[in-house]
């Protein structure tokens, strides 16, 4: 391939990368994205959506197995993995097939293969030199593991565990944070037996400590085994299962180990370094305005050190290409991302957790309301449990929300809309929520904010 010379050059196709690109090429600039594997990256292919996949054949089996609460008579007999499997790759392959017609109606020449980073505005490819007016580095992020434990065999990260051909009898799971419970809310919903293994004092420990409460009394409902504030010492494995010891000697066995520890920074061998960028521990250090310290070199995604999202690289791809176009774009800010644990329950937050709050404002300038989820008739027909906390500065703006229970993920964009827009609650309480939706209790609980309760005292 002859060298190529273009606008704006992406090094990494996922969720940030071609974010960039699809906007770079909407403000008129000629862009190349560059890709070592496929487009979509690991969100698309190996992240959000197989997981939600997986979630909703899990969301299935339990209806399945409840359907007489309802007065339905249906009976689980099992779950066909590799039924699974198909529907799972089944939503992959059209939605890979879907964006890279879109990359290319675009007009952004993608190209295949390992890029490195060779000075402030060129990426090798092979023998093929892509030279840009500006670049973009959105190599993304891989699976960690703790040094000594090997991943192999019994021992997987999130990226075997997806396509794990059976249904483990007995799941352990090393990590209670997002990518960790939603294994376990789906192996669960299988008939697994799961054990969680947290470090921290409790399950989901970014999350709003009385989310967190709530959470673990739900998942200790569904019969999820947890121990929190226990640290991981080792991990032996052979034909019948894995054994894995904590700190203080207890062991604990199960036929697979998912080790969902967090993910680092995927930069490795990618020239970083060599052309200077300045980097901890892996991760691209950038100004708010995404730019590195070499002129010309933006950094988007999970490999900036913050929240590991997708819509936050879709966002970071926007405002870097914007950025380039000179349109002054908004800060992305991460408290005010939206957050989702996807798992049954599930949890929706934006903003600051009422701690935060307090620290930030003064105790004295925080008030909350906490609706529970009992007092709404949508929440009752779905059999789901659980609450939505509202915070706010006090005669001042919405800073947090705060919801657990089934599909409350879906509520989480007119949340985000209330503290991003900083509206008050007076400004909420005259808006409708239609009846009987989960998304009224939304509206309850910034009634009740607002001084003025309706199905709530
Ligand atoms: C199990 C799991 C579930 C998740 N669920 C959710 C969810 O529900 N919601 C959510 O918002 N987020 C979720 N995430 C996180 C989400 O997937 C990431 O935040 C998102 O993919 C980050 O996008 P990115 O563009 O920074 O990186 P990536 O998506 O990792 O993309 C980076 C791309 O760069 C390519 N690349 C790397 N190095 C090179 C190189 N040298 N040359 C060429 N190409 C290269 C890679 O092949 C990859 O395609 C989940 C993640 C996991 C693992």
């Amino acid at each position: 391939m002859s060298d190529i010379a273009v606008d704006l050059v992406v090094l990494g196709g996922g969720s940030g990368g071609y974010s960039a690109a699809l906007r770079a090429s909407q403000l008129g600039m000629s862009v190349a994205l560059v890709e070592k594997d496929k487009v979509g990256g690991t969100c698309l292919h190996v992240g959000c959506i197989p997981t939600k996949a997986l979630l909703h054949a899990a969301e299935v089996a339990d209806n399945a197995r409840d359907a007489a609460k309802f007065g339905v008579a249906a009976t689980l007999h099992g779950v066909d993995v590799a039924g699974v499997s198909a529907y799972r790759q089944g939503i992959i392959d059209s939605k890979f097939k879907g964006l890279q017609g879109l990359l290319k109606a675009r007009g952004i020449q993608t190209i295949d293969g390992y890029g490195t980073l060779t000075s402030a505005n060129t990426v090798q490819v092979g023998d093929t030199t892509i030279t840009g007016k500006n670049v973009v580095l959105a190599t993304g992020s891989y699976s960690k593991t703790i040094p000594g434990l090997e991943i192999g065999g019994r021992i997987l990260t999130s990226e075997q565990a997806l396509t794990l051909d059976y249904v483990p009898n007995k799941a352990i799971v090393l990590g209670g944070g997002v990518i960790g419970v939603e294994f376990s809310s789906v192996w669960r919903s299988w008939g697994s037996d799961v054990t969680i293994i947290e470090g921290l004092p409790r399950l989901v420990p970014n999350e709003d400590e009385s989310v967190s409460k709530q959470f673990e009394r739900a998942f200790r409902k569904r019969g999820i085994e947890f121990k929190t504030g226990v640290r991981f010492e080792s991990a032996t494995q052979d034909e019948h299962g894995v054994t894995v010891t904590l700190e203080g000697g207890e062991t604990v066995t199960g036929d697979v180990l998912l080790v969902a520890i967090g993910r680092g920074a995927a930069t490795a061998n990618c020239g970083f370094e060599n052309v200077g960028v300045t980097m901890d521990r892996g991760y691209v250090l950038t100004n708010e305005r995404l730019q590195t310290n070499i002129p010309g070199v933006y950094a988007v995604g999970d490999i900036v050190p913050g929240l590991q999202l997708a819509h936050r690289g879709y966002q970071h791809g926007i405002f870097v290409a914007e950025e380039i176009a000179g349109l002054n774009p908004i800060v992305v800010s991460d408290i005010n991302i939206p957050k989702v644990t996807y798992s049954e329950p599930e949890i929706a937050s934006v903003g600051l957790s009422e701690t935060k709050a307090k620290e930030q404002y003064g105790d004295a300038q925080i008030a909350t309301y906490d609706y529970n989820l009992a007092g709404n008739g949508k929440s009752h027909i779905l059999e789901t449990s659980g609450s939505i906390k509202v915070i706010r500065v006090v005669d001042g703006p919405v800073v947090g929300v705060h919801m657990i229970g089934a599909r409350v993920g879906e509520l989480i964009g007119e949340a985000q809309m209330i503290v991003n827009w900083e509206a008050h609650p007076e400004d909420i309480a005259p808006h409708l929520h239609a009846h009987p939706t989960q998304n009224e209790a939304l509206g309850e609980a910034f009634l009740a904010l607002a001084g003025k309760p309706l199905h709530a005292m």
